[in-house]
């Protein structure tokens, strides 16, 4: 059986408008066979971070934080449904899931109650959309996706269990699909095999949609974006970027590794090894080309440039002024480690060792208290690092422009570096 995977983001069910306009595109595919992955309707996952946080530290808004996450679903449901009563009620029966656990004192940890409550965004617009198809003749079904993509209990960073899961997929979807067009399930989510829920990271649904693709033997893969495809640059920063019209998977790989946000960086690979086709297409112009993603043909790029905003530098020396060497090294790389946090650069130096991190307090005050027996460490906060791949020296010399530069490498086609705005003096 020949299946599409298409996924769905945030973006583009975020209002009962958008959620027809993804009805329209379903339609228009008539009996072609789809799995259909769908993440939380715009912000919702954001909303639903707040409710952990304010209920890990007891705050009393709560409660008034999930009411509106719920008035929100509730009236997308109204606007879509003539009679959304059946709707309603499924849609609550997931949000007193959470309020259950909000009943109860914190005994679990942060990790895994955040799995248990984000990952209802999930749920909630999965069953919206699966409902909206049916009362407009798109013959689907609603699956869901912890039977079948299981992972180990790394709560909010779960790593897949390849073997089980492709098993269950090929057990599972193609069956549905005999009698259905569309099989409905959940981007970011994913289950142990003690049928606890996780998540596999913020902005997994692209990376969930990968897996289902390469355990499927996918036809293609679709993501389906607010943007014309992948682009040289975000335009939202930059002015005249260019629409790329193809790019190797590699190029991909290495674009999202830098951080381009465009796809998830770990979507591309299981699709790679099938050489599966992966396109990214507008949502809002679901017959233009947007941009695939397959074998290298030979392509020339233009200048890509990613920005990875919230940097800090951290320079690490040891206490006794002795060179930082390998002994050090395997040191910091299993704190680095234990506390997930990903070098983006590094350089050593005779006594000293940089790495640019993005800045997230609670996994830097981890690392820092692990370090401070050996080590003293400065930091650089507030900082940026622009990767500019293909570079001419035109666009290396106008992104330099009022930055001083605080570490930069240089590689055959890339440069990076990571820089602090200076204001530009000017003469009076
Ligand atoms: N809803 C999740 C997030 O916002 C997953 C996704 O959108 O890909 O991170
Ligand atoms: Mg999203």
């Amino acid at each position: 059986m020949e299946i599409k995977v298409f996924k769905f983001g945030g973006a583009s069910v975020r209002d009962a408008e958008q959620i027809k306009n993804v009805g329209k595109i379903m339609s228009g595919e008539g009996s072609n066979k789809i799995t259909l992955i769908v993440s939380a309707m715009g912000k919702t996952t954001n909303a639903l971070e707040k409710v952990v946080s304010s209920y890990i530290n007891q705050d009393e808004e709560v409660r008034s934080i999930l009411e509106s996450i719920k008035r929100d679903h509730f009236a997308i449901a109204a606007e879509l449904f003539e009679d959304p009563s059946d709707v309603l009620a499924l849609i609550n029966d997931l949000f007193v899931e959470i309020e259950w656990i909000l009943d109860d004192e914190v005994h679990d940890g942060y990790d895994y109650l955040y799995d248990q409550i984000v990952s209802i965004g999930e749920l909630v617009s999965s069953h919206i959309l699966n409902s909206y198809f049916n009362s407009i003749g798109v013959k689907s079904t609603w699956l869901d996706i912890r039977d079948i993509l299981i992972t180990d209990e790394a709560y909010r960073e779960a790593k897949v269990n390849w073997d089980i899961t492709a098993e269950k997929v090929k057990a599972v979807i193609p069956s549905i699909l005999e009698e259905n067009d569309v099989v409905v399930t959940q981007g970011f989510i994913g289950s142990t095999q003690e049928n606890n829920t996780t998540t596999l990271g913020r902005e997994g649904s692209d990376y969930s949609a990968g897996i289902l693709s390469y355990c499927l033997d996918a036809h293609s893969m679709h993501i389906w974006k607010d943007v014309p495809g992948v682009l040289s640059a975000d335009p939202a920063q930059f002015n005249n970027v260019t629409h790329i019209e193809r790019l190797s998977y590699k190029e991909a790989v290495e674009m999202t590794y830098y951080g381009a946000k465009v796809i998830h960086p770990k979507t591309i690979k299981p699709l790679q090894n099938k050489s599966i086709p992966m396109y990214v297409r507008p949502f809002n112009d679901p017959l233009s080309s947007g941009t695939l993603i397959a074998d290298d043909t030979g392509i020339s790029y233009p200048p890509v440039i990613v920005i990875e905003p919230n940097q800090c530098l951290l320079h690490i020396s040891t206490n006794d002024f002795s060179f930082v060497a390998e002994y050090h090294l395997s040191m910091l790389f299993d704190l680095l480690a234990k506390h997930r946090i990903k070098v983006n650069m590094m350089r050593n130096t005779a006594i000293s060792f940089t790495i640019s991190i993005n800045h997230d307090d609670r996994k830097i005050k981890s690392l820092l208290e692990g370090l401070s027996s050996e080590f003293k460490v400065i930091i650089d906060n507030n900082l940026e690092l622009i990767t500019i791949r293909h570079y001419t020296l035109d666009v290396l010399k106008s992104m330099k422009k009022g930055k001083v530069i605080l570490l930069e490498e240089r590689l055959k086609d890339t440069v990076r570096m990571v820089v602090r705005d200076v204001p530009l003096m000017t003469r009076k």
